[in-house]
């Protein structure tokens, strides 16, 4: 008699962990996910910056065209600033227009993760880094063949890796950069005649990246929001951001707020 209860009693128990556990019936409250790489606020503070805690941590966007990675040059792939896990390259990237460094599609399916976010009023699909769960962007469904998808992402998420032909590339121009300077710096040394000339075709320009003659992203998604919330992005500090960053906290993105 005992035995028969007590198996009973077991079965029931087993009955109900198993319904009560999520997926079984897949209707339930989305939990947050489990990742494979987990760390506290105060380990992802000291590995990175202020603006990139507040845009992988804290879901803030950065200001349209702020991005280091809106225009890119040669190949390669962009990696998870956080977890180094490689999310998208170069050869899905295209120019959106929109001011933030847009992908048809990720470098692979499984590498991002997508979750509603409901942050904005309307409805939008986020992209996470499926290793850490790095806010990464949005995305929408207006983007070019062959998959009509926009990942569009934010540069502070993102880390380029350059592919051996554009690091070869690359290293070879500042070289080149470097002794002509020095050149024009002993002509202008040297003797100071027609050295106006040489000097100024020579002036290191700053690498403006012609990124001003993309439309502004009016039309685009959040860009309004994104725009706003921006400021606050690169105005640093965030009062959700507990474990006291240096600098001087304001008010900011919002707390906690997993979605
Ligand atoms: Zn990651």
């Amino acid at each position: 008699m005992k035995p028969y209860f007590a198996c009973l009693a077991i079965a029931c128990t087993l009955t109900l962990a198993y319904f009560s556990g999520g997926s079984a019936d897949g209707k339930q409250a989305p939990q947050p996910k489990q990742r494979k790489v987990v760390k506290t606020d105060q380990e992802w503070l000291k590995q990175l910056s202020q603006d990139q805690f507040l845009v992988t941590r804290r879901k803030v966007t950065e200001p349209p065209f702020s991005g280091q990675y809106v225009h890119v040059k040669g190949k390669g792939v962009f990696e998870c600033v956080c977890c180094g896990a490689e999310l998208f390259n170069t050869a899905a990237k295209f120019d959106s227009g929109t001011g933030w460094p847009s992908f048809f599609r990720p470098a692979a399916a499984n590498r991002v993760d997508r979750q509603m976010d409901y942050s904005d009023g309307s409805p939008r699909i986020e992209v996470v880094c499926n290793e850490c769960g790095a806010h990464l962007g949005h995305v929408f469904d207006d983007g070019p063949a062959p998959t009509g998808l926009r990942f569009c992402i934010n540069s502070l998420s993102l880390k380029f890796v350059p592919d051996a032909k554009t690091k070869a590339a690359a290293t070879k121009k500042t070289k080149a950069k470097t002794t002509k300077n020095t050149k024009v710096a002993k002509n202008t040394t040297g003797k100071n005649a027609k050295s106006n000339s040489t000097a100024s075709t020579a002036q290191p320009t700053p690498k403006a990246e012609s990124a001003a003659n993309d439309a502004p992203a009016a039309g685009s998604d959040s860009a309004k929001t994104d725009a706003s919330k921006a400021e606050s992005a690169s105005a640093e500090g965030d009062s959700s951001a507990k474990p006291a960053p240096p600098a001087k906290a304001k008010k900011t993105a919002k707390p906690e707020g997993d979605e």
